[in-house]
């Protein structure tokens, strides 16, 4: 199982980052000692004093592809869940400024935070405007809506196919709205997916 990740996916977001809008998809990935389910709390890395919080939607592949073509890329999923792509911001910048892969940044273990509840697609009202939030100690800190991603899901699928085999099981977390920033300690983080709230969990 991979966990591949898209960056700057929302236009706010890439902006609010200084980041310019991509004309495909930044692709990363996270190894699967990266996940962090059933709402266990997260613990703050010693390694940086920056982690910020990333609400996203994620896809589970169901279905083995390479090569997928966009006008058949949803056969390849049936069910939408939510995560939190953890990122080490601080060590990020300083990757990027050197020009250096960021998995040190985005890879680690436990930065892909997992609802354990998908919704399946009938489930979801419109599959083109697919809402979600994050609120961090009652607070609603990010909200996303689908339809202002810059690279739809099944658009995603088919860049991401042509590189990566996709494969059943594996998770494709799709880009985080505006509204990043940090967590400390004792935070409780609340994620919806339409409505349901689907993570809640503490940082430590
Ligand atoms: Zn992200």
């Amino acid at each position: 199982m991979k966990i591949i990740c898209i960056g700057r996916n929302y236009v706010a977001h890439a902006k609010e980052l200084g980041n310019e809008i991509p004309d495909e998809p930044v692709i990363f990935m996270k190894p699967d000692s990266a996940l962090l389910r059933n709402n266990e709390p997260f613990f703050i890395p010693g390694f940086s004093n920056e982690i910020h919080h990333e609400i996203e939607l994620v896809i589970k592949i169901d279905r083995l592809g390479k090569y997928i073509e966009k006008r058949f890329a949803h056969r390849y999923y049936s069910e939408i869940g939510l995560g939190i792509d953890f990122t080490a911001r601080d060590l990020q910048q300083k990757l990027k400024d050197k020009g250096l892969p960021w998995e040190k940044a985005k890879a680690f273990d436990k930065s892909a935070v997992l609802a354990n509840t998908f919704l399946k697609k009938d489930q979801i009202e419109n599959l083109n405007s697919i809402k979600f939030n994050l609120n961090i100690n009652d607070q609603q800190v990010q909200s996303g809506d689908s339809s202002l991603m810059i690279f739809p899901i099944d658009e995603i699928i088919a860049q991401v196919s042509k590189y990566f085999t996709l494969k059943i099981g594996d998770l494709i977390y799709t880009g985080t709205p505006a509204g990043v920033g940090p967590v400390k300690i004792g935070d409780r983080l609340e994620g919806y997916l339409e409505g349901q709230k689907l993570l809640d969990f503490y940082i430590k």
